[in-house]
């Protein structure tokens, strides 16, 4: 077992720091990781618990409420908590949905570090656990005017209830027929830089000069509605979403020359002259990047477009063939709503459910398996595996009550 300590608030505040005590009432568990304990949980009404998180510093004595990153999980009656590899925290909600049961409160991994240091305050960040591989989501890239936005259109028009289109950011003005929400969120600059500045962006970048940019929340909107998401991102964007610890497949879509990328460019007209000149000049950029820096998992050129489809379909798994590069497992972690006691053991996660009640024998060990966690913020946890359940003979039940438990 890991060092730190879960502690169940009420039994606990003998042990825990002067100064915790007065300020940590309505907080559900406490979790020690280092010299913080982060207090999670919290009352609005006095019945329904919502997810807030302090953290309490032991060695200033003051509390923190941190930067909370990702979309937090909706309120719940109640959770168990436990510290997995001194950096994340495994919140098992109670009675709660099963797609919505199980999420991580990410404390110190690499991401939130980054974050911490970008922010230069406390940070949390919130993903949700996914059961195995879960969807990657497809970035696809490549110079404007190469029919990127043909393919995606194709893909969400033909596989409706697989694939969901994430919505960037912009500060450019809409085309016409280009609604915002939709195409885009169209933004304003100043309200765009402090959105980043508050790390709500999972990546951004200025392209030929307007900032464009795709935020965590677009990117969880759709993966909450069970799709796989599609990011259309330049290449800057691409480079920064693989250094994240978002896991995806990407592919750069390249015209058949450049004559013929500059003539798609221009039947488009939706751009003047000037700006066209503008990517012309960043596609040559964009095309010598994304075809040399081994940046991208697939380079497909777009000559014609039936072909260039087939291929991406093909990758993807569409087409009937094996190589899908994703399993379409999406189904979330089934945790009993009767968690009564949960711990963590070698990597992975003993959850002890059933009635108190007596007489009733329903006493049952669930282990969910943490060993091959992949992902995390600023998306999902995956790789979540629950693989083993057995019930306990009536009489025989633990006589050392878990160390942490979730408050009724
Ligand atoms: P357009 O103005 O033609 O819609 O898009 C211009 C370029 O910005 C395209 O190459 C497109 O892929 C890229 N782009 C669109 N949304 C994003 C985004 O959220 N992030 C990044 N990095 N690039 C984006």
């Amino acid at each position: 077992m890991g060092e730190a300590q879960e502690f169940f608030l009420d039994e606990l505040q003998e042990v825990l720091p002067v100064g915790f005590d007065s300020e940590s009432r309505g907080y559900q568990t406490a979790t020690v990781v280092g010299e913080k304990i982060y207090a999670i949980g919290g009352s609005d009404d006095g019945v329904t618990l919502s997810i807030s998180v302090r953290i309490f510093n032991k060695s200033t004595g003051k509390w923190v409420i941190p930067t909370m990153l990702g979309m937090k999980p909706a309120p719940c009656k109640g959770h168990s908590a436990v510290l997995l590899n001194k950096d994340r925290i495994l919140i098992l909600k109670r009675d709660a949905p099963p797609d919505d049961c199980t999420w991580f409160l990410e404390v110190d991994t690499p991401f939130v570090k980054e974050q911490k240091e970008i922010l230069d305050t406390e940070v949390v960040a919130w993903s949700k656990g996914v059961k195995g591989e879960g969807p990657k989501p497809v970035v696809i890239s490549g110079p404007s005017g190469v029919g990127k936005g043909t393919l995606i259109t194709k893909l969400v028009n033909d596989f409706p209830s697989t694939f969901g289109f994430s919505v960037s950011h912009t500060t450019r003005a809409p085309r016409d027929k280009e609604k915002d929400g939709i195409h885009y969120h169209f933004t304003e600059r100043s309200v765009m830089e402090k959105d980043t500045q508050d790390g709500k962006f999972l990546e951004f970048a200025h392209v030929h000069g307007n900032l464009y940019g795709t935020s965590i929340e677009a990117v969880e909107k759709v993966t909450d509605s069970g799709k796989r998401c599609i990011l259309d991102i330049d290449v800057q964007g691409a480079r920064s979403v693989k250094a994240s610890s978002l896991e995806v497949i990407s592919f750069f879509i390249c015209p058949p020359s450049f004559e013929e990328l500059e003539k798609r460019l221009r039947a488009r007209g939706t751009e003047t002259e000037e700006q066209v000149q503008n990517r012309l000049r960043n596609a040559r950029a964009e095309l010598e990047q994304g075809n040399s820096s081994g940046l991208f998992d697939h380079i497909l050129v777009n000559g014609d477009l039936e072909t260039c489809y087939g291929s991406l379909k093909k990758i993807l798994g569409l087409d009937g063939s094996t190589n899908t590069g994703y399993q379409p497992s999406t189904k979330n972690i089934e945790i009993p709503a009767a968690a009564q006691s949960v711990f963590e053991m070698d990597q992975k996660v003993l959850i002890q459910c059933g009635s108190t009640e007596l007489g009733k024998a329903s006493n049952s060990l669930f282990v969910l398996d943490v060993s091959s966690l992949r992902g995390g913020a600023p998306g999902r946890t995956r790789g979540l595996n629950m693989y083993a359940i057995w019930k306990w003979p009536k009489n025989n039940r633990t006589t050392s009550k878990s160390h942490i438990e979730t408050l009724e």
